[in-house]
């Protein structure tokens, strides 16, 4: 009896096939710890003055047109900040515009984040009579900072016609080629590539702060007899939020389910190959899936084996 099992087995094993979709892979330089566990981060102003209402509203659109429009991502409050407040605090000085730390190191770190609305000190005329445009194009490169991306420039790989120093915090994922058109760049012939996420900027934001729910099966493919129910478990598909997940099944037959739990035993009818769906939703506009194949099989994969064992 044992003999036989492993037998089959050993025969099995060849219908499980590699199915796993591969993960979306974005250029850029991220620090991986720094980036924030959630994707609506606080931001408020140390100096709140009226006289620049205009100025933080600035930066607030131009904000919202770059990092907000792109992803997921959003920044709320831009108010008063009070001593206990928790997220990116900016305060307005006329100095050169920096972050003293990288993504959610700046978490309620006191004048974590420096912007310029005057440009008497610094940034000279090309910013002091366009005082709009450069704290616009500005914001959006320190607020790539503040989600945890550094200088483009910073890279290894950055090529020798890029002369700009490093600056700044090193990210520590180094994934596709440089990227010139970063707002994240100071090569960039673009001065931050005029406040305009590029498209690998674009696809950095969204890998790390696009929470859409992971639905992850137990194997990479399942095998069944004929006449057998197969058990297809996606217990470890979570929320990145820990919201609660609807689940539906599309069990590659023609039969769909829905289910609120991640695990689904089904009866095929016939032998085949089935390309089995699971789309996890969150009940608001995410949804993740993944696809797993189920091998259905005959008595015929037992004649080899009963030959073996009858030899
Ligand atoms: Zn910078």
């Amino acid at each position: 009896m044992l003999k036989k099992f492993t037998i089959l087995i050993a025969l099995a094993s060849p219908f499980l096939l590699f199915n796993k979709a591969s993960a979306d892979i974005s250029r850029g330089y991220p620090l991986k710890s720094s980036i924030w566990k959630y994707n609506d981060i606080p931001v408020c102003w140390e100096n709140f003055g009226q006289s620049t209402s205009a100025e933080r509203e600035w930066v607030r659109s131009a904000i919202h047109n770059s990092w907000e429009k792109h992803s997921q991502v959003s920044f709320h409050g831009w108010g008063q900040c009070q001593r206990s407040s928790s997220g990116i605090r900016i305060s307005v000085e006329d100095k050169g515009p920096h972050v003293k730390k990288l993504g959610r190191y700046l978490d309620g770190y006191r004048n974590g984040m420096v912007l310029n609305f005057t440009y008497n000190n610094w940034g000279g005329d090309a910013c002091k009579f366009n005082r709009q445009w450069c704290s616009e194009v500005i914001a959006v490169h320190e607020f790539g900072h503040a989600l945890g991306f550094a200088h483009e420039q910073n890279r290894p790989d950055t090529p020798d016609s890029c002369k700009d120093a490093p600056q700044g915090t090193n990210g520590d994922i180094l994934i596709g080629p440089w990227d010139k058109d970063s707002v994240m760049n100071y090569c960039n012939p673009r001065y931050n590539n005029h406040g305009q996420l590029s498209a690998t900027d674009i696809k950095m934001v969204r890998q790390f702060y696009d929470l859409d729910p992971v639905v992850i099966f137990s194997q990479e493919a399942y095998a069944a007899f004929l006449g057998n129910k197969v058990t297809l478990d996606a217990s470890r598909s979570y929320h990145p939020k820990g919201d609660n997940l609807d689940f539906l099944w599309d069990l590659g037959d023609g039969n769909v389910d829905s289910s609120s739990v991640p695990v689904y035993e089904h009866q095929y009818l016939s032998r085949g190959t089935y390309s089995v769906t699971l789309t996890a939703s969150d009940g608001a506009r995410r949804s993740g899936a993944d696809t797993v194949t189920v091998n259905v099989y005959g008595v015929e994969v037992l004649i080899p084996a009963l030959t073996l064992l009858l030899n």
